[in-house]
């Protein structure tokens, strides 16, 4: 039968409670019908719509949509006017995209530790890895909670560098009361399933700078100022028309799946409090997390209890193996103290806005009892 798969191909059996659910249905469904049915299925209305709503959302002057995350961290780069031989200071606990898009610019990734509680760029590790050649500091949102902005943005100040967010994991998240992704030079935005709203794929950079955002937009379309007139070398990084609908709809249901998820939060933190050896998650008193990722650090015998969580059907999981130790990256190992203990310890429960009541007790309840036979 064509396209069936074979049974060395058949995935694996679901998770009892998987890592990522997205919440989407009718409206969704209707809205990218009306987009193949409107016969403009990329470049037409719906980008720029979803655009302009999402950059209301993040309170930026732009936003450029673009066909997944990582590109949009590449576009970035680009767009800085960052190349060969420069050096750009990324954070290692974070999904490798973020180092991985400066080495296709053809710049060098140098990578800082964390601060252990916030689990985003330590500013004082940061400041020691500037060089001549620093040419960006990209902090990381882990989990979507917001990193040191303002400390890192004095930084680049004085190093003259930009600050640029990886807020891939960070919609509708606060810092000091006010959207992240702006409040830099530029930020973005992943749309891929595990994150709190989806298109499937999907990217979008924010920023206040017109400049920055027209060589974005350049750079998304072939470089193209004119038809068929090339002014920049340019690729093709459009999101889809029905990405983009599916996107404005998306959006729509942000700030409710926010509300859910930090009413789960707050419900399994009181849930989990006190079990030993146990950290839960830590909100910063200027930020507000939007909780992508519940993630706690176990003292002592973290792998046993990820494999009994996933023995239960819970799919827990290690995010991130620090970036830095990717055969990739063998050539710049270094020693990040803190991103090596925490990869030891930490452990992000399944955390999706569909979990019920119920799921979230049967994830507590198996972790406790996880944590209780653990032999440490
Ligand atoms: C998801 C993610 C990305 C990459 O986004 P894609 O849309 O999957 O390319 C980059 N950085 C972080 C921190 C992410 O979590």
């Amino acid at each position: 039968m064509p396209g069936a798969m074979s049974t060395d191909q058949m995935p694996p059996a679901p998770f009892r409670i998987g890592l990522a659910r997205y919440d989407a249905g009718a409206e969704e469904v209707s809205a990218i019908r009306q987009v193949i049915e409107s016969g403009v299925l990329t470049n037409g209305p719906r980008t720029p719509e979803f655009e302009q709503a999402f950059a209301r959302r993040h309170e930026a002057k732009h936003a450029v949509a673009v066909a997944n995350g990582t590109i949009a961290l590449t576009g970035i780069y680009m767009a800085h006017g960052i190349g060969d031989g420069d050096e750009v200071i990324v954070p290692s606990l974070t999904f490798v995209s973020t180092a991985t898009s400066v080495v296709h610019v053809g710049a060098v990734p140098v990578f800082a530790d964390v601060d252990e509680r916030s689990f985003t760029l330590d500013v004082a590790d940061v400041r020691r890895r500037l060089t001549r050649r620093t040419r960006a500091i990209v902090v990381v949102h882990y989990g979507g909670q917001a990193g040191n902005l303002s400390e890192l943005q004095e930084l680049a100040n004085e190093a003259h560098v930009p600050l640029i967010e990886d807020a891939a994991q960070a919609h509708g998240a606060t810092y000091r009361g006010r959207p992240v992704g702006a409040q830099s030079s530029a930020g973005m935005f992943s749309f891929t399933p595990t994150k709190n709203i989806t298109t499937g794929e999907g990217g979008v950079v924010t920023t206040n700078d017109t400049a920055l955002a027209d060589r974005l937009r350049l750079l998304r379309n072939h470089g193209q100022t004119a038809p068929y007139q090339h002014s920049m070398l340019g690729f093709n990084w459009r999101m889809t028309e029905m990405q983009a609908a599916m996107g404005t709809v998306q959006l729509s249901r942000l700030d409710a799946i926010l509300d859910r998820k930090r009413a789960n939060a707050s419900w399994m933190s009181n849930r989990l409090h006190g079990l030993p050896g146990v950290t839960l998650p830590e909100v910063m008193p200027d930020r507000d997390h939007p909780y992508m990722l519940y993630t706690i650090l176990v003292e002592h015998s973290r792998d046993y209890v990820m494999e009994c969580l996933i023995k239960a059907g819970i799919e827990a999981r290690l995010y991130f193996p620090p970036a830095h130790k990717q055969p990739i990256f063998a050539r710049q190992q270094k020693t990040l103290p803190v991103t090596e203990r925490l990869a030891k310890s930490m452990l992000s429960l399944p955390f999706h806005s569909m979990l019920t009541r119920a799921e979230l007790e049967y994830i507590a309840h198996e972790l406790e009892r996880a944590i209780r036979r653990s032999p440490a």
